[in-house]
């Protein structure tokens, strides 16, 4: 099956989902499973949702090795919710919560936390312009921190952390939006984990939470029902309705992750991905320039500029026409962005590839 309007999709999320699972839940779109209607149109207390739900949830344990003292949560409100809610159930009175400042997602996370009580910059690449994520031994973290949060991949800046800091009996915190799954972590080293489906593991409207049980127990008590973790994690995220379709669709997505080999498969397809784009961005004489410094390039989100916005709005207009989509940078920092998700196939950032040679020759 082909799609009649072929692209190359590079969105920055939400963003190309496998083909293969698009084919699958058309399929299963009308009568999921002989059950006569629509798993949109299902009761999410019925035995055939509550198998898909546990299912997601078995899966992305399997797959990114989750040890058993964790939970799996599904949440509404994007990843910008979770701005929120972290520092409500985990912010103390007299423990600052420390942010580590590495693009404009860190800051809107740390503007949520400062409403609602003390926080501590505990590094950052500001000044930068974020080209970079912050060594480990250039962070200072007060050691009566209720929490240290990091943005592990920046979407907009294109940067990833490499390693994670060790902090001790510090809950470490990630918003893993753009990179959950891309890699297989130490998820041991965390105690809450979290991501808006919409780049690595969905459709938009689902948020994952993965959350240590030992930090669940000190959450803040008497919290408004919907923004207390705990809701989600006594109810198996199942308290109120869940989003059933978004929950399916990231089964399919999971068990797509399976099949491809797991994490580790994923994870090796990922770095040939971005080595193509790399590599023509670094031979191409400065024709090229890439955004973030080279021991801090995403595997994800890879930024760049050319040398005048008439050129750049060339190279954008002429890829358009070519079928490339969503190569244009975040509208609050301009040049270019080519998000390699986990769903994006190879052959795209080879097709890229070849573009972006042509049109240097035919432009320097
Ligand atoms: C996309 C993104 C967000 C915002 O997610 P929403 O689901 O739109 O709230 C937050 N953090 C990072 C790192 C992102 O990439």
């Amino acid at each position: 099956m082909k799609r009649e309007n072929h692209t190359y999709n590079f969105n920055a999320g939400p963003s190309a989902l496998p083909f293969e699972v698009l084919v699958q839940a058309q399929e299963e779109f009308l009568d999921y499973k002989q059950s006569g209607m629509s798993i949109m149109e299902m009761s999410h207390r019925g035995a055939i949702y509550e198998e898909v739900h546990n299912q997601a949830i078995a899966l992305i344990k399997e797959l990114w090795q989750i040890p058993e003292d964790y939970h799996i949560l599904f949440l509404q409100g994007g990843a910008s919710l979770q701005f929120s809610m972290i520092p409500m159930n985990f912010l103390k009175a007299g423990s600052p919560a420390s942010y580590v400042l590495t693009g404009s997602w860190s800051e809107k996370a740390l503007k949520e936390a400062k409403l609602l009580g003390e926080t501590t910059i505990a590094g950052s690449t500001k000044e930068e312009k974020y080209r970079r994520i912050p060594s480990l031994h250039e962070l200072s973290i007060p050691e009566n921190s209720s929490y240290l949060h990091i943005t592990s991949n920046n979407t907009i800046y294109g940067t990833q952390w490499m390693a994670f800091p060790d902090t001790g009996d510090i809950p470490l915190i990630a918003d893993m939006s753009s990179d959950i799954l891309c890699k297989p972590i130490d998820v041991s080293k965390f105690s809450l984990i979290y991501a808006g489906a919409q780049k690595n593991l969905g459709p938009s409207g689902v948020t994952m939470v993965i959350i240590k049980k030992e930090l669940l127990e000190k959450a803040t008590p008497s919290l408004p029902t919907m923004l207390s973790y705990g809701t989600y994690a006594e109810n198996n995220s199942l308290y109120n309705t869940p989003p059933t379709f978004g929950i399916y669709m990231l089964k399919l997505v999971m068990e797509w992750v399976k099949n491809k080999g797991g994490v580790s498969a994923i994870h090796r397809q990922n770095i040939e991905k971005a080595q193509l784009i790399y590599e023509t961005i670094d031979q191409s004489y400065g024709f090229y320039q890439g955004h973030a410094e080279l021991g801090s390039r995403s595997l994800m989100n890879i930024t760049f500029t050319l040398n005048t916005p008439e050129l750049e709005k060339k190279f954008l207009d002429e890829a358009k026409k070519e079928g490339f989509v969503g190569l244009n940078g975040h509208r609050s920092v301009g040049g270019c962005r080519a998000s390699t998700y986990n769903a994006l196939p190879i052959e795209s950032c080879q097709a890229l590839k070849s573009f972006m040679t042509r049109f240097r020759e035919q432009n320097s």
